[in-house]
Formats: C-alpha cells, sequence, structure tokens
C-alpha cells in the first residue's frame, strides 16, 4: 500500500476523477440551462400570442379567434386580478395553474418552476397584461380614449418532463463514460507507473546480485530513461569506491600478514637454532640480540598497522591546540639527533621563532619524526635536512628539504602508498617497513591538511600544509 506506484496512481486517479466530475457538473449545468432557455423563450412567445389574442368589449373579456392555435401539450389560464378564472385551456382538464403574480412595478412577467400534479414539474410563465375597451365613437376628432380596463394575467404552462429526460440521459452518459474513462486511465496508469519504475527494479536487482567477491558488477547506464542516468551514475561511482576500498583492504591485510611473515620466521628460525644443540652463552645473547631487534620491528610494524586502521575507522579524535612549532621542531631534532649524528647529517631549524600552529601535538610530533627520519636516512653522509615554514593566507607549509639520495619519478605517486618502498632491500636494513610516508598522509588528511613531495639527484622537499583554524 506504501508503494510509490500505488501513491502515484492515487494521486494520478484523484487528480482524474475531480477533473471529470467538474467536467460532467459544467457540461450538465450548461446542458440544463440551454434546455430551459429554449423552453422558457417557448412559453414567452405563446403567453405574447395569447396576449394578442385577448379583447374586451363591454367589460367582458373574451378571446378572439384568430390563426393562433394552442400548443397541445400546453396549458394556458386567463385570470382577472380578483383572481376570477377568465379562460383556462382544455388540456389543463379540472386542474388549475397556481396564480403567481409577477412583480407589480418592476416585471411584466414571471417564469419559475413549480410542482404540479404531474410526475414532473411545470415551467410556468405568468404574464400581466392591462387590456382597454375603445370607445368606437368614430366622428370624434379626439384620440380614442379608454373607457373601460382591466389587468388579466395570462399564465402559460408546460411539463418538464422532455428537459428531465434528456437532463437524466446525460446524467447517465456522464456518469458511464466517466467511469470507463476512469477504469481505463487507471489501467494505463498502472501500467504505465510500473514501467516507469521498472529501472528501480533492474537497479535493485543488479545492487542485490554484488557480493564481496563480485563487486565489478556494475548497471548498465544505457538501459534507462535519461532520468534514471544520475541515479545509475551515482550508483556506478558508489560501487566503484566500494570495489576500490575493498581490494585495497585485502592488498593491506595480505601485505600485513606478508610483513609480519618475514620477521615472524626470523624469529622462529632463531630459536630453532638455539634449540638444536647446546650453545655459548655468546651465541645465545647474538640470537637474543637478533630476536630482540626483530621484535621491535614487529611491534613498529604492528604500531603503525594500529595508527593507520584507528585512523581509517575515524576512532581518533583530534585534541588540537595552540603550539610553538620552532619549539616543537627543536624537541623532534633532539629526538633524531644521536641518528643525524650516526649518519653524518646536520640538521638545520630555519623557522621563525614565533611560529604558532593549532595542531593534536602528539599526531603531529609523529609525522614531523617520520618525515626527519627518512631524510636522515635516505640522506648522504653530511648531509642535511633543513625545515623551513611559510604562512600564507590559507594556512601555513612547512618544508622538510634533504640531500638525500633522492626518489625517482616512477615512485613518487607511490609513496605514499601503504607497505610501499622504493628498495625493500634497503628498507630492510634501514628497519622501514613502508608505512611511515601512509601514516604521514593519514594525520594530515585529519588535520584538515595535506603533504607532496619533489625529489631530484640532489634531494628531496617534502611539503606540508596546514589549514587555519
Ligand atoms: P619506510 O618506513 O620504508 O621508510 P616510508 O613510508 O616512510 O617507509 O617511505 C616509503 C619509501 O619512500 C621508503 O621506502 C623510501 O624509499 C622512500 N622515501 C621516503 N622518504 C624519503 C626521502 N626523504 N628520500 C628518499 N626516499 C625516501
Amino acid at each position: 500500500m506504501g508503494t510509490l506506484r500505488f501513491k502515484l496512481i492515487s494521486w494520478f486517479l484523484l487528480v482524474l476523477l475531480i477533473v471529470l466530475v467538474v467536467f460532467g457538473l459544467l457540461l450538465y449545468l450548461a446542458r440544463e440551462r440551454s434546455l430551459y432557455a429554449t423552453l422558457d423563450s417557448e412559453l414567452q412567445n405563446t403567453a405574447l400570442q395569447l396576449a394578442n389574442q385577448v379583447d374586451i368589449e363591454k367589460e367582458e373579456v373574451f378571446l378572439k379567434s384568430g390563426e393562433f392555435t394552442f400548443p397541445k401539450d400546453m396549458y394556458y389560464e386567463i385570470t382577472n386580478e380578483k383572481g376570477e378564472l377568465i379562460s383556462k385551456s382544455t388540456t389543463l382538464q379540472e386542474h388549475n395553474l397556481p396564480f403567481v403574480s409577477p412583480d407589480k412595478e418592476k416585471q411584466n412577467f414571471i417564469i419559475q418552476s413549480i410542482p404540479s400534479w404531474e410526475k414532473h414539474p411545470l415551467r410556468l410563465i405568468t404574464l400581466k397584461k392591462i387590456v382597454r375597451e375603445e370607445s368606437d365613437d368614430e366622428d370624434s376628432k379626439k384620440p380614442s380614449v379608454a373607457l373601460n380596463s382591466q389587468t388579466l394575467f395570462i399564465q402559460c404552462a408546460k411539463s418538464t418532463w422532455l428537459i428531465d429526460e434528456e437532463l437524466e440521459e446525460l446524467v447517465n452518459l456522464i456518469f458511464w463514460v466517466g467511469l470507463a474513462t476512469f477504469l481505463i486511465a487507471g489501467l494505463g496508469g498502472f501500467f504505465l507507473a510500473g514501467r516507469a519504475l521498472l529501472p528501480i527494479k533492474q537497479i535493485t536487482q543488479t545492487v542485490q546480485d554484488l557480493s564481496e567477491t563480485h563487486l565489478s558488477e556494475r548497471i548498465d547506464i544505457s538501459k534507462f530513461d535519461k532520468e534514471f542516468h544520475p541515479l545509475a551514475t551515482q550508483l556506478n561511482a558508489a560501487l566503484e569506491r566500494l570495489e576500490k576500498a575493498f581490494q585495497r583492504e585485502r592488498q593491506f591485510t595480505s601485505d600485513a600478514s606478508h610483513e609480519l611473515r618475514t620477521p615472524l620466521s626470523v624469529i622462529v628460525n632463531n630459536i630453532e637454532v638455539l634449540l638444536k644443540r647446546q650453545r655459548s652463552p655468546e651465541e645465545h645473547v647474538e640470537i637474543h640480540q637478533s630476536n630482540l631487534e626483530t621484535s621491535h620491528q614487529m611491534q613498529h610494524i604492528i604500531e603503525g598497522l594500529l595508527t593507520l586502521t584507528r585512523i581509517d575507522a575515524g576512532q581518533i579524535s583530534l585534541q588540537k591546540k595552540e603550539i610553538n612549532l620552532y619549539n616543537l621542531m627543536e624537541e623532534v631534532f633532539g629526538n633524531l639527533q644521536s641518528k643525524a649524528a650516526q649518519h653524518k647529517v646536520s640538521l638545520i631549524n630555519q623557522i621563525e621563532k614565533n611560529t604558532s600552529i593549532s595542531v593534536a601535538e602528539d599526531k603531529f610530533k609523529q609525522v614531523l619524526i617520520n618525515l626527519l627520519d627518512n631524510a636522515i636516512t635516505y640522506n648522504r653522509p653530511d648531509g642535511s635536512v633543513t625545515v623551513a615554514s611559510q604562512k600564507e593566507n590559507s594556512g601555513i607549509t612547512i618544508k622538510i628539504i634533504d640531500t638525500g639520495i633522492g626518489i625517482r619519478q616512477e615512485h613518487l605517486t607511490h609513496i605514499f602508498e601503504r607497505f610501499y618502498r622504493v628498495d625493500p632491500s634497503r628498507s630492510e636494513k634501514t628497519g622501514g617497513c613502508g608505512l611511515g610516508l601512509s601514516i604521514v598522509k593519514s594525520i594530515m588528511e585529519l588535520h584538515g591538511g595535506s603533504i607532496s613531495v619533489t625529489s631530484d639527484n640532489d634531494g628531496s622537499i617534502f611539503t606540508i600544509t596546514l589549514p587555519n583554524n
């Protein structure tokens, strides 16, 4: 009952019903008016003709005999002012017409419908006429003088049965034609609404057929009318995104398992070696040392994965606050100082001392550590890492410029992908797992900011932007 098809049909039929009723009513009223107008003019003519036949002589009113013959389907009655009957039609037999007097001043006649002794009402005209007796003194030079005058009421009536019957037929016709139109339009509307809504069924079917393993299915837009194109296009775009998200998810899970499998097998292998035979204390220390390092590596991967999945799941809420960027950078430099010294890389802070930013401090610090750690790791001996910032209208940009090995063009678009490493064998040595930059990107996006990179043989420049709050 609550279906769109039902609602469409209901509204359509309601509007159609109103149109049909109004149309039928107007048709009926117009026809009734025209029929009564014809009858009234017929009655009026007859009454006037009858009035012309009336004469008075010696105070006696009588009907002149002439060519005029009174219609057989009408009645007439002539009465005087006192209501005395002067003459009536034979068609009236024992009946009398009810006396209705026209308004004395304004009207000469009045037409109205009155109930009668017949099944159908009568249409009655009452005409007022004053008849005068003329002097027949032929010698008199004076204009003829009225000797005697009388006010007469000439009434003519006709049954309305013909009109009633015609109107009844018209009502029947309007009803049946209206009913047929209503039914045909209803059926047609039902069919058309079904057809118009068919694409929704087809789209629903396509979406129903989708499953995790079958996400490549798309809606064939060309099959639908133009109105459905935006819906189908949007659904296809959503499917595209969903498919990509599923692919990423699968890739991520498989990469994560792969990344964890390598260090785990190193640990398992070490323990097996240890258990094979009696080992010297030095060998024990060496193997435990290796296991510890590998465990740290796994811990690093798992922490990275956790951070990313939390960001993806929207579980991380940013507690932003105003902090001094120069001071934060000095803190990060302090954390990385020993690594920089090992790599013989100098760290240069060119940020203006009073630069302040609004960020979630711990997260943003992680961004800087990841970027600077990479800038040191992939640098050359006696190289440098310079950080600088610039205030802009829309926010602030921070550049991390290194004099390192650079990143080749074909890798530049991929380095922010999860687990992507330019040189996996080198990363293994450096302990990198390819999650650092994707974490940076996610945190920057969480802040409403972004990250980009340019690189050549002389080094790389990572630029992060933070919007104004
Ligand atoms: P990793 O933990 O392996 O360093 P990242 O996501 O931080 O992973 O970096 C991805 C890859 O990008 C690295 O494997 C490295 O090859 C490259 N890379 C990142 N930063 C730099 C840099 N400053 N100079 C050169 N290569 C870099």
